[in-house]
């Protein structure tokens, strides 16, 4: 099984041949359309045909795209997940980590009642509910004249890893990701209600040169007041610093902070102020208030910036979706 996804069978080779075929034949003249005529670009914008429906990995599933159900082949979607999650420019195998780890998050869901905030779906593409996905227009309009390239090569990712899920003791698991641990995940029970054994908390190393790294938010002494008061009407501030006491988890991440007369959770301080992370420092002086924050995202699950480093440094998607998730086994 650990050899399964690697490389192209024969089955996946004719697949990967057959979309790109269809990509070709139906995505590319509907965009030429496009720049020549807006007005009919209109009627070529929806529903590329994949002929993937006769084999017995696809999957039909029900999406809720643009305000309607939407019946999809489970790997024609994925191909609109991974593209709309994860930079096309990221190395291969990084790529193919996503596309399994968007399988089974697709798969579970729909295992598990579906999408919450659309009757009848088995998914949503609001990326803040569900998971996000583009159509390959988006896709084209996204990288122009390096489309045909990056859409072959996530059809690829999908492709090379058909069928294949994240399981602990025979179940798919529950997938989180994000864009940047800012060094280590972070266990689920830090950041949501329940602790799972299979997301703990790892180190993710090379991520330093990635744009997700680093964040800043700086505003005023005013205004930051302002907005804890806003949040927690009954917080009183005096002359004093404005912060106190703070606990960190063995990650660096906030777990809680003292702000003026009030205690409040690193994931309370992150939202109030749109961080990119909880693992944050907050450093004040007379007029302005600065955060600095590593990493960017929850830090639960598999670190998108560390897949992408560790496939530069030789990894395959197996070893890199082991790494993040303890203990799974992929298949
Ligand atoms: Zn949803």
């Amino acid at each position: 099984m650990w050899r399964k996804g690697r490389g192209l069978t024969r089955e996946s080779a004719l697949i990967t041949a057959i979309i790109v075929f269809v990509l070709l034949a139906v995505v590319f003249p509907a965009l030429t359309v496009k720049k020549g005529d807006s007005q009919t670009s209109n009627d070529h914008t929806t529903d590329i045909e994949f002929n993937i429906s006769k084999l017995p990995a696809s999957e039909q599933i029900t999406v809720w795209i643009d305000g309607k159900l939407t019946q999809m082949h489970m790997e024609e979607y994925l191909v609109g997940v991974v593209a709309a999650e994860m930079p096309a420019s990221y190395e291969m195998e990084a790529l193919k980590a996503q596309a399994v780890a968007a399988r089974t998050y697709t798969e579970y869901k729909k295992k598990h009642g579906g999408c919450s905030a659309h009757q009848g779906a088995d998914i949503c593409c609001d990326s803040t509910h569900c998971q996000a996905y583009i159509t390959t227009e988006k896709m084209a309009e996204n990288w122009g004249n390096d489309s045909a390239m990056y859409i072959q090569k996530i059809v690829s990712a999908v492709n090379e890893t058909c069928g294949e899920m994240i399981y602990y003791d025979n179940e798919e698991i529950q997938v989180f990701f994000h864009a940047s641990a800012g060094g280590r995940t972070e266990n689920s029970e830090n950041v949501y209600p329940h602790a799972l054994p299979y997301l703990v908390g790892v180190e993710s190393e090379g991520e330093e040169s990635s744009s997700h790294y680093y964040g800043e938010v700086e505003l005023s002494r005013s205004d930051f007041i302002e907005k804890m008061k806003a949040f927690s009407p009954s917080i009183k501030f005096d002359e004093q610093a404005l912060f106190g006491h703070i606990m960190r988890f063995e990650s660096g991440r906030v777990q809680s902070i003292e702000v003026g007369s009030e205690m409040f959770t690193g994931r309370e301080i992150r939202e109030i102020f749109s961080l990119n992370s909880t693992n944050f420092t907050a450093k004040e002086d007379d007029d302005n208030i600065m955060f600095s924050t590593i990493g960017f995202g929850h830090g639960v699950g598999m670190s998108q910036t560390g897949a992408n480093a560790m496939a530069k440094e030789g990894s395959d998607y197996i070893e890199i979706l082991t790494h993040y998730f303890t203990g799974v086994t992929v298949q």
